[in-house]
């Protein structure tokens, strides 16, 4: 956690952005600094999928990155973790 401090986050996903092609993009091609490239190619207004579908997705990289010991673990982390950025929020 503590080497992702002081990156944005993508507030859709969680994944620090590092380098400049992390980053998504607005409608209009200029660069999003609040969602990465993968949540947001096209403009926050055109982002897709829910809260459950970005759980899954997210659990399933995450552990093939290693980041938790099981696919389970990750859904029941990033369940409680997802909620609290900005994307899931209202
Ligand atoms: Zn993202």
């Amino acid at each position: 956690m503590n080497e992702t401090m002081n990156f944005p986050i993508c507030q859709s996903c969680g994944m620090p952005m590092q380098q400049d092609d992390q980053f998504g993009k607005n409608a209009d091609g200029t660069q999003n600094r609040d969602y990465c490239v993968y949540c947001c190619p096209n403009g926050p207004e055109n982002m897709e999928g829910t809260l459950e579908e970005m759980i899954a997705l997210c659990a399933k990289i995450e552990t093939q990155m290693g980041l938790h010991p099981d696919e389970e673990t990750a859904k029941e982390r990033l369940a409680r973790y997802l909620p609290t950025l900005a994307r899931w929020k209202k």
